[in-house]
């Protein structure tokens, strides 16, 4: 078996509040190897991109806390790191990208200079022109052939998408070991959207960057994952390999949201949705976190914390009825 490049064990990253520490992730283990993309789904507040932030170590502390777990890229807990090591290890070794592709980038200064600067920062012995070089691969990589343009322009005068497409090509000219992608897409229109996400998916096809993607969209999953993690109220409910999760739910919140999609064919009025509110964190169900609005929930449900338990190879599921 390969050696995974990202192994989180048993993270818990809670935050601190007037009424005591919220716990907003719990227990969360999973490995990441070579070329998969592991999609991280659920409601907001379902704990995902809090699990993100913290693998990359990008939540303040305080208000935010460890309480527990690793994170290991390669044989190093990232966790032990200091700030300035860890600064380090974002960019050269975990590349993130987020909704608002603008927020990364500065608009006072040219796409080409912001690029050469953050390739130099993280090499310094690399010289200007090389560089330069390297930033005119990392565009026409991510699809602009005419990459000199870009290098020259500002980000006011470029599409959200392509903002996008340049905040990626920053990421990948640092060539990072791991990628994180939150809502890569949202604030993207629906033909931008498709653009970026076959681009992720060739790039982590033919380089074999493994990639988490956080998203709340059944059909980015169907189209990008090759594992999908489903977390709801912090806790992680169900993993398993993309096409089998999708085609064989196991746990009734992945199969409510998978209902939740919208059927082009349905008749008007037939939309589902699932019925309630996630949990308050600062005062979760003692039991399971879904029951309250679980439509199988039992008594022992309503009063025992299910375990998360292994299924099938590759298969795991947190509910007392699976
Ligand atoms: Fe529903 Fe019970 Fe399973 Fe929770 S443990 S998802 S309440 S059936």
């Amino acid at each position: 078996m390969q050696q995974p490049i990202l192994d989180v064990s048993d993270l818990r990253m809670g935050f601190s509040t007037i009424g005591g520490t919220v716990v907003a992730i719990d227990q969360v283990s999973f490995r990441l190897h070579r070329g998969e993309v592991l999609a991280i789904i659920g409601e907001s507040g379902s704990g995902k991109t809090v699990t993100a932030m913290s693998i990359a170590r990008l939540i303040a502390t305080p208000p935010g806390r460890y309480l527990g777990g690793s994170v290991r890229i390669g044989d190093e807990d990232i966790l032990t790191l200091h700030e300035a090591a860890m600064e380090e290890v974002r960019g050269s070794r975990i590349g993130t990208i987020f909704q608002n592709p603008r927020a990364s980038l500065d608009p006072s200064f040219t796409v080409g200079a912001q690029l050469t600067e953050t390739l130099r920062r993280h090499d310094p012995q690399l010289t200007r022109d090389g560089a330069r070089g390297r930033a005119l691969e990392a565009l026409r990589q991510v699809g602009f052939p005419d990459a000199e343009r870009v290098m020259a322009s500002h980000p006011h005068q470029l599409s959200g998408g392509m903002c996008q497409r340049i905040a990626l090509a920053m990421t990948l000219a640092c060539k990072p070991e791991l990628l994180i992608a939150d809502e890569p897409t949202t604030a993207l229109d629906v033909g931008v959207q498709a653009r970026i996400l076959m681009l992720l998916k060739r790039l982590g096809r033919e380089t074999g960057l493994p990639i988490i993607l956080i998203t709340h969209d059944i059909g980015v999953v169907a189209a990008m994952a090759t594992r999908v993690l489903v977390m709801y109220g912090g806790h992680m409910q169900e993993t398993a390999p993309a096409e089998d999760l999708l085609e064989n739910p196991l746990h009734p919140y992945t199969r409510a949201l998978i209902d939740a999609l919208p059927d082009p064919d349905a008749p008007v009025g037939t939309l589902s949705f699932i019925e309630g509110e996630p949990p308050n964190l600062a005062d979760p169900p003692p039991g399971c976190r879904f029951a309250p609005r679980c439509p199988q929930a039992t008594a022992a449900c309503h009063a025992d914390l299910p375990g998360w338990r292994e299924v099938a190879p590759g298969r795991s599921v947190r509910c007392h009825l699976v």
